[in-house]
């Protein structure tokens, strides 16, 4: 059991957004290089350049379209899923939300369903629903979600219809919003103050038999009967099939015990090096706090004060009583 806290910080989500933030642009350079490169030559510090040819501190479509539903949920005090979608194809086609004004990364899933909403499409039946669309890119901007409903108390079935609605405006199979649940389930049991290990272990008491089926459920057998913990190296993939990721994320989590350390494993295992780095980043900012994430990784995020000054009013937003449930 780890003795760092950071269950009393006053702004949680600037803790799990900025630790998602810095695990993605640490991974840009990086993204599509096998783990066998990496271990020869592994990513120690944030560096520009590389795979996508930006400069350092640049964050990719993860955060652009995370930070698109922060935007929209403290413009709008609530979720409104058209909204969103607007912001989306915004960033899309206007390059909002990037962190230098340049558009260079979306996933084949997410182009096709902003497509779908532009052409007239109601936002949530615009996500795939094909086995294939299972890729980790709904899972990779659904903390803003996950955030509002801890923080606005929202009951199981409530919580359940959200999640699932925000997977499927981009990615609508049955996989994908179960991979999502379950890093909303993990994600809310590090905000109550369990530590990495409990928060784990507790994902095992959770009947997801009554929302999804077997053959889906199946996908996360390691996360849910918690082998996952003890899997060496190995046996972890980092692709970015969604199951892939939300399992090297939560494995290295459970496998290191401070920001830096986590969140530079996440992006050494390789290939989706920047979606894992920055879905692990959100565990590990949440468990370690802002304070602990590198300052000179934080320096050298660009449009950084953007950034945080959505995140410091998505905190008080989110904590509003009045909001529509
Ligand atoms: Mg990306």
């Amino acid at each position: 059991m780890e003795e760092y806290s950071n269950i009393n910080s006053k702004n949680r989500s600037l803790d799990s957004i900025m630790g998602f933030i810095v695990g993605d642009a640490l991974g840009v350079p990086a993204e599509f290089k096998s783990r066998v490169q990496l271990k020869r030559y592994p990513v120690t510090d944030m560096v520009g350049y590389g795979t996508h040819n930006m400069p350092e501190g640049t964050w990719s479509d993860d955060t652009s379209m995370t930070l698109a539903a922060v935007d929209s949920i403290n413009d709008k005090h609530s979720v409104d899923f058209d909204d969103i979608m607007i912001k989306f194809a915004e960033w899309f086609g206007q390059s909002k939300y990037t962190a230098t004004g340049v558009f260079f990364d979306i996933g084949i899933s997410t182009s096709s369903a902003i497509r779908r909403y532009l052409s007239g499409l109601p936002a949530t039946k615009c996500g795939g629903n094909n086995v294939r669309d299972n890729g980790n890119g709904s899972l990779m901007r659904i903390l803003p979600f996950v955030l509002y409903s801890y923080y606005q108390q929202l009951d199981r079935n409530s919580e359940s219809t959200l999640i699932d609605n925000a997977s499927s405006l981009t990615h609508a199979h049955e996989i994908s919003k179960l991979g999502c649940r379950i890093y909303c389930d993990y994600i809310k049991a590090i905000l109550d103050g369990q530590n990495k290990v409990e928060a784990f272990n507790n994902l095992k008491m959770i009947d997801y038999y009554k929302e999804y089926s077997n053959d889906s459920i199946k996908y996360y057998q390691r996360i849910l009967d918690g082998s996952l913990i003890n899997e060496p190296e190995e046996k972890i993939k980092s692709s970015g099939f969604v199951v892939d990721s939300l399992e090297a994320s939560i494995w290295c989590v459970l496998n290191n015990n401070n920001y830096k350390d986590t969140v530079l494993k996440a992006v050494n295992l390789g290939e989706d090096t920047d979606t894992i780095g920055a879905i692990t980043g959100s565990m590990a900012g949440l468990l370690y706090g802002y304070e602990n994430i590198p300052k000179e990784w934080l320096a050298k995020i660009k449009s950084r004060t953007y950034a945080e000054e959505l995140c410091n009013k998505f905190n008080e937003v989110i904590k509003e009583k009045s909001l529509n449930k």
